[in-house]
């Protein structure tokens, strides 16, 4: 196994979290979200340990003492904020004090979501949360948008959002590990397709890449820029008795 990640999807059972004017519950969100991201980094031969995987009650404390009696690799909590701000609506990570692996798994994770979500940036940010205190393995708690603003509430009911998410989440554990995501993306659309078999190694070579929601898209027109892109990444492979 590649390493090992503490999956914590916030809140659960009695407890829903936040609560968008819509009525979605935190807790669904950052369950759904976390079942996509283990799903990834199985995929991946990195093992999960998840806190809960269904709707239950699950206390602060038996979620760092599960964490720590696995021994993971790095903790990572999955939340969604409120404000009394309705237009809020930035992506942040928490860690509970700079210059360790927290805050360089932080950084990862932070701009992998920025740039699958294109949500602003809310930064690498401070707090002493129990569970950022509580584990012993390096840890962080991401703030996956705001259920307090409607149209971002809308959109984490969406499944491509959800899976964007994931999917952002699993690759930035996987570069934190130093395993490489390329192949994450190839999942959804290319199954059955007449050159599935050819895709996919393009994407576990690395020499093709996958669109930020987890699709491929194989029937889409590449651009004079992509094969530009493709060609050298070839290139560069070859020189490197990679192939
Ligand atoms: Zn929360």
């Amino acid at each position: 196994m590649a390493g090992r990640i503490g999956l914590d999807p916030g809140h659960g059972g009695s407890d829903p979290g936040a609560v968008a004017p819509d009525g979605l519950q935190e807790k669904e969100v950052t369950l759904a979200v976390a079942l996509l991201a283990a799903g990834f980094l199985s995929q991946a031969g990195i093992e999960v340990v998840l806190s809960r995987k269904e709707d239950v009650d699950v206390s602060l404390a038996e979620r760092a003492a599960l964490f720590n009696r696995a021994g993971v690799d790095l903790v990572a909590s999955l939340h969604v904020n409120s404000s009394e701000n309705p237009r809020a609506d930035y992506l942040s990570t928490y860690i509970l004090g700079p210059g360790g692996r927290a805050e360089r798994a932080a950084g990862i994770l932070q701009r992998e979501l920025v740039l699958a979500l294109g949500w602003p940036d809310g930064g690498v940010r401070q707090a002493n949360f129990y569970i950022l205190r509580e584990t012993e393995a390096p840890a962080v708690l991401v703030e996956m948008g705001f259920l307090s603003n409607p149209r971002q509430a809308q959109a984490l009911r969406e499944g491509k959002v959800r899976r964007a998410l994931g999917l952002a989440l699993a690759r930035g554990m996987a570069l934190y590990l130093g395993v490489d995501p390329a192949g994450f993306s190839s999942a959804g659309d290319i199954a059955g397709h007449w050159a599935e078999a050819a895709i996919r190694r393009c994407l576990e070579l690395g020499l093709m890449h996958g669109y930020p929601d987890g699709t491929f898209r194989p029937d889409n027109f590449a651009t004079r820029a992509e094969l530009a892109v493709t060609l050298v990444n070839l290139l560069d492979k070859v020189k490197a008795g990679h192939l």
